[in-house]
């Protein structure tokens, strides 16, 4: 093998860049795909597996079986530090491995509080650490034996903070109807959903009403909130990962003020045209929405321009989507769906957002010869 294309993250973006090696691998490159657990969430399905509507293994990319598909090799590690100008990531399990290319796909996270408080918090990113936290929330759950009020707080008052604070009461209240379950949103914004259109944070009103939901809008975070609560949502604006805010550890990679990293019109590093970086992790010219509808278009765009980067062809250019079908989730069998000025809800919009979600985790289900048993995450 002459050169080595190293893909960090098992994000929306890097599933559709294997899935396009699968179909035409560019010769004489090893590929390699480093993220730490080997099933990868669709973010527009977590609310429903919040909500007890999915199970987790309905959810989820089986990333070592595209890896087989694709004939890349799969390591499970994690970047812990970046070496741009030696062209080398150095990983958590100490390996250090050298790239011809890298291209960063690794989302972003969040830095819930920590302080003289008594609720418990679940923290919304990353996606893969919330499946171990609230199952073991729902186990606590399912076996205390208090039959007091229970107090739910969600911090955020975005798409994360709804959608997250609606599943997590059906869920509760359906496993424990015997206790009354109070909930509560909380946002720094004046406005809840910033961004949607005026119908469509109406309807988002009356969905947290029906789930009797208090809201408390320009309100910031306090430990008094979470002396108040016992269980506390954080679904505040996404952070990049520690490793790209800390300078000693990303090198000289060029990143936004807040550790985004900077890419151009075709997702390349503005500052070392061998790394890309797409989704959550970077920071487009203009800074785009944290929404896995980007990660999700950026991944044909990538996908070409990776292999073109290799093989000396031009590159395309990515343009973001102006409008795009937002649909959220209510956690009562319907959705809210908004395009542009226009928002509409009901069953349908479920119906339409569910056929939509499943349709893209199946679009990446592995074929049985490329299945494997990995243990603990396995159906
Ligand atoms: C509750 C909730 C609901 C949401 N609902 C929606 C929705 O309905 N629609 C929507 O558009 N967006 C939604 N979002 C936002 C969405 O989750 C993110 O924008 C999206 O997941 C970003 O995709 P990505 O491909 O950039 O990264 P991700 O899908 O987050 O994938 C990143 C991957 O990188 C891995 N990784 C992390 N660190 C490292 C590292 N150091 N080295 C290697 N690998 C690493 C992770 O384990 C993960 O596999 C929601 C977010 C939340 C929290």
């Amino acid at each position: 093998m002459s050169q080595r294309l190293v893909l960090a993250g098992a994000g929306h973006a890097h599933a559709q860049v294997l899935q396009a090696w699968r179909d035409a691998p560019l010769p004489g490159t090893e590929l390699v795909v480093v993220s730490p657990h080997a099933l990868a969430p669709y973010s527009g399905m977590v609310p429903g597996w919040l909500a007890g509507t999915y199970r987790f293994n309905d959810i989820v990319i089986d990333f070592p079986a595209l890896c087989r598909a694709a004939g890349a090799r799969w390591i499970p590690s994690a970047i812990d530090r970046l070496d741009p100008d030696r062209q080398c990531v150095h990983l958590e399990n100490g390996e250090a491995l050298a790239y011809d290319r890298l291209s960063l796909n690794i989302g972003s996270t969040l830095i819930p509080p920590q302080g003289e408080f008594t609720a418990k918090v679940l923290s919304m990113r990353p996606l893969s650490q919330l499946r171990g936290d609230y199952e073991q929330l729902l186990d606590q759950w399912r076996a205390d034996s208090h039959d007091g009020p229970f107090r739910v707080t969600a911090i955020g008052g975005g798409a994360a903070g709804f959608e997250s604070l609606l599943a997590v009461l059906r869920r509760l209240r359906q496993l424990r109807p015997d206790r009354r379950v109070h909930g509560a949103l909380r946002a720094r914004s004046a406005e809840l959903l910033p961004g949607y259109p005026a119908a469509a944070r109406r309807q988002a009103w009356q969905a947290l009403q029906s789930a009797e939901a208090d809201v408390q809008l320009g309100a910031s975070w306090s430990d008094a909130v979470g002396r108040n609560s016992d269980l506390v949502l954080w679904a505040t604006g996404a952070q990049a990962h520690a490793w790209q805010r800390t300078s000693a550890r990303r090198g000289g990679l060029a990143v936004s003020a807040d550790g985004f990293v900077l890419i151009d019109d075709s997702l390349r590093s503005v500052s070392h045209p061998n790394i890309f970086a797409a989704g959550d992790c970077a920071h487009w010219r203009a800074p785009l929405p944290k929404a896995g509808v980007y990660a999700v278009r950026m991944g044909p765009v990538l996908a070409h321009n990776l292999h073109a980067a290799s093989a000396g062809l031009a590159l395309q250019t990515y343009a973001p989507q102006k409008n795009f079908l937002s649909l959220l989730a209510t956690a009562d069998g319907r959705a809210i769906a908004s395009r542009g000025a226009l928002s509409l809800s009901g069953r349908w919009a479920w119906r339409l957002k569910d056929r939509i979600d499943r349709g893209f985790v199946r679009r990446f289900a592995p074929s049985s010869d490329h299945l494997i048993s990995v243990q603990g995450e396995t159906p």
